[in-house]
């Protein structure tokens, strides 16, 4: 059977240590990091997820401040609003809740903000750092995705990584990372021909889709690492992965479950994102 990774137990470990580094830094610069969200509209999840950073920002003890806005918010109020917070010394972090209300152009209000403060890590300057190996913000949930498997200590060096899934969120900076680890790795997607067989030559497979149950026992090479990102509900309402988690687990080495792996780790490695972009803008200035 294999070994499960407690994504729950992950996430406290560094929530610690982000609190930890949050008290340094208060006492070395007289201020607290500031992460600040911006919400425009009412989508509940979204509120709830708002709600939810808001206060892990608090609890680690950063500045934490949410912009609610109506849905009805022009691209140029939001533009502006963008350019204050890039202008504030106390901002830190900058995080603009996705989706946003139909009409906006996402893309423009998330170019827009200052990458040296994009903890969302989704700036083409953040996506362009990670794949020339320079410093800079690295989405959450695929640094969270690395931080379970070095926990695990799968050893990245040389493995074969098949990572299903390549959005720019998501499946893309998972490659690029397990790729600056050494590992070998293969981006499969909708039109990837066999995908079992594919998997199946995985040492670490990680899933980033959004199918329940699209990965089953079929596609997991014995003993290999599998990392599951998938949020989907099953019949009876209840989170669940891309994973087949009940099949997979008696023949993966390690594997996350949902919930309680990869979940946690989003939100605990924003927090990270906020100390490393508030530390590096001041080593900067
Ligand atoms: P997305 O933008 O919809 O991307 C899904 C990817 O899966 C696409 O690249 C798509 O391929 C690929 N795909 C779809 N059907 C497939 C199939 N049958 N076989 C192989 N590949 C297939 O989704 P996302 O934003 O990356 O999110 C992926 C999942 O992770 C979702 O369930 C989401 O809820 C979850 N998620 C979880 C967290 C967390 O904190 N746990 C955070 C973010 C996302 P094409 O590119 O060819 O269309």
């Amino acid at each position: 059977m294999a070994k499960i990774i407690d994504g729950k137990a992950v996430a406290q470990t560094v929530r610690n240590e982000v609190a930890r580094g949050v008290a340094e830094f208060r006492a070395a610069h007289g201020r607290a990091p500031g992460l600040h969200v911006i919400l425009a509209g009412e989508d509940p999840a979204s509120t709830v997820y708002v709600r939810n950073k808001e206060k892990a920002a608090l609890e680690v003890g950063m500045e934490g401040r949410v912009h609610r806005l109506p849905a009805s918010v022009s691209q140029a109020q939001l533009l502006g609003l963008v350019g204050e917070l890039n202008r504030d010394p106390t901002v830190d972090g900058i995080l603009v809740q996705l989706p946003l209300p139909a009409g906006l152009d996402a893309q423009g209000i998330v170019q827009s903000v200052a990458p040296s403060k994009d903890v969302d890590g989704l700036h083409t300057v953040s996506a362009g750092a990670l794949w020339s190996g320079r410093p800079g913000l690295v989405p959450c949930t695929p640094r969270g995705c690395l931080r379970l498997l070095e926990h695990a200590e799968v050893r990245l060096e040389g493995a074969r990584a098949v990572v299903v899934g390549r959005s720019t969120l998501v499946g893309k900076p998972i490659a690029g990372l397990l790729l600056e680890r050494n590992a070998t790795v293969t981006l499969a997607h909708s039109k990837t021909r066999d995908l079992s067989a594919v998997c199946r030559e995985a040492d670490v497979l990680v899933a980033a889709v959004g199918k329940r149950a699209l990965i089953d026992a079929s596609f997991v090479k014995p003993g290999a690492a599998v990392i599951d990102v998938g949020t989907n509900r099953d019949d009876n309402g209840k989170l669940c992965g891309d994973v087949d988690f009940a099949a997979v687990e008696k023949v993966a080495g390690a594997i996350t479950p949902v919930p309680g792996g990869v979940g946690p780790m989003t939100i605990a490695m924003l927090l990270d994102n906020t100390l490393l972009a508030a530390r590096a803008r001041l080593a900067s200035v």
